[in-house]
């Protein structure tokens, strides 16, 4: 049987780094990336691709991203006051689109929980850039409320969408997912969203050691056979609420031996730059996967990417300590000119290339919360023991800069129980959401049903 080689280089350098380009020079100099105009940073990197976060709220506490015993009764989610208004996010999406961005993705928190969100993607739809072309809109959702919100969605404009599972075994999605969700209902929103005519639909599964690798192999096989498009995370220190440590990432070339084990697999070229999966072809022809590697393999020479918070907070990089902020000038009367002009600003300056530079002791810095990605602490520390990690993979040491050790998660907190786990599992407006009570995060429940009013855009 063919092997795959498992540690494909996977893309060119960035060009010109060290180039600073101020707001006039930059389009006719960021062809050089991908031939498009556009702005560029001082890496030589392209504007391409905003993740536009609607609300930083979610009924679930994944264990990796929102951990239900840091993100509990008590935590402090934003206002509505506080969140951009589907208007604020039009118009700074549509100045994105103007500067060169091709992507838009809507992302949360949980997405799916914002009131009306099929009138938000109307409104993006219909965004053309300076060439005429529509921007490629999509959405990642956890899937919970799938099944009533596909058509909406499809019906508003949305062509596309990736739902984020991370196993078909029931016990094992109930326990990463934090709130004891059934399995049973993402598969129904996925098959909703086929109904709806959403193509192509990806699954994200973030692989976390200990947790969920036995899924991998089954995740692929279903997928194949379903026609998904699965794309393998490698379970990343975004935030610093996870108690993230290198023992519990799997590797890119651990996930792609599994699965070739099995069924075979070739890598699959890129089919544009700064395109964020390892892309893998079944040798058979019946489909791809995809694994981010950003840990094990760190893209940051292509990354094209810039994240908005649900305040208007501007972050060029997942591991930002810090955003600009755009609500401020938004509503104090800035014209399209002045917001441009900060955009161009704060792309020109960036240099972000946490992931090449990352390194255990890099870990414990001050950095965004991944569903969040609106301040920059949550007020939670991680304790760096500095003790060396057992059973650290081979991949690993081979990094260049590479050091052991592991974190201690001291919650100020403390258990927050069960509260919410209900809501979910018992199904739409049932509990507490029904009865209105306040559960930061869960104030709104997992689907559209009837009557349910989650709070204003
Ligand atoms: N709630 C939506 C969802 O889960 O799809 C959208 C927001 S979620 C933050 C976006 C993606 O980030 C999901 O696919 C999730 O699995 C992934 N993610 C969250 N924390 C992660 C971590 N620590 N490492 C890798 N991926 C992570
Ligand atoms: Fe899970 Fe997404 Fe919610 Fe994070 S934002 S807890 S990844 S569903
Ligand atoms: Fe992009 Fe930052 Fe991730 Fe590097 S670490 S790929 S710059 S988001």
């Amino acid at each position: 049987m063919a092997r795959v080689n498992h540690s494909e280089p996977r893309s060119q350098p960035a060009s010109s780094p060290g180039t600073s380009l101020g707001p006039t020079g930059a389009t006719a100099l960021s062809e050089a990336f991908d031939g498009r105009p556009g702005v560029m940073d001082r890496r030589g990197r392209a504007l391409r691709d905003l993740r536009i976060s609607v609300t930083d709220r979610c009924n679930f506490r994944c264990t990796y991203c929102m951990p239900a015993e840091v993100f509990g009764r008590d935590y402090a989610f934003l206002p509505h006051t506080e969140v951009l208004t589907y208007e604020e996010i039009r118009r700074l999406a549509a100045i994105a689109v103007d500067l060169g961005v091709r992507k838009l993705r809507i992302t949360g928190g949980e997405p799916l929980v914002r009131k009306s969100l099929p009138d938000l993607i109307a409104m993006l739809a219909v965004l053309r850039a300076p060439d005429g072309a529509a921007a490629d809109l999509t959405l990642t959702t956890n899937g919970s409320a799938l099944r009533g919100l596909a058509r909406p969605l499809a019906d508003a404009g949305l062509r596309r969408i990736t739902v984020s599972l991370d196993s078909l075994d029931d016990a094992t999605f109930r326990r990463m997912n934090g709130v004891d969700f059934p399995v049973s209902r993402v598969l129904d929103g996925i098959a909703a969203a086929r109904e709806a005519g959403l193509d192509p639909i990806k699954v994200n599964m973030v692989v976390k050691r200990g947790e969920n690798e036995d899924s991998v192999v089954p995740m692929a096989r279903w997928a194949r056979a379903e026609g998904l498009v699965l794309r393998y995370i490698e379970y990343m220190d975004v935030g610093t609420a996870n108690g993230w440590r290198l023992d519990d990432v799997v590797s890119a070339a651990d996930i792609v031996g599994m699965i070739d084990g099995e069924m075979p697999l070739e890598p699959v070229a890129a089919t544009y730059r700064g395109e964020v999966a390892n892309r893998w072809g079944y040798r058979d022809g019946s489909g791809e996967i995809g694994v981010i590697a950003s840990v094990s393999q760190p893209f940051c020479g292509d990354c094209t990417r810039a994240r908005r918070s649900a305040e208007g907070k501007l972050y060029t990089c997942l591991f930002s300590a810090t955003g600009t902020d755009l609500r401020g000038p938004l509503r104090d009367g800035a014209s399209d000119e002045d917001v441009r002009a900060i955009l161009e600003r704060v792309w020109n300056d960036r240099t972000d290339q946490y992931s090449e530079l990352r390194t255990e002791a890099t870990s414990h810095l001050p950095r965004v919360e991944m569903f969040v990605i609106h301040h920059s602490s949550t007020g939670v520390e991680n304790s760096w023991t500095g003790s060396a990690a057992p059973n650290r993979s081979s991949w690993i040491n081979a990094l260049p800069g590479r050091t052991g050790g592991g974190y201690i998660q001291s919650c100020p907190k403390g258990p927050s129980g069960d509260e919410g786990t209900e809501i979910t599992s018992r199904g739409p407006c049932s509990g507490p959401v029904a009865s209105g009570a306040s559960l930061p995060g869960r104030d709104e429940p997992p689907c559209s049903s009837p009557g349910w009013s989650p709070g204003g855009t």
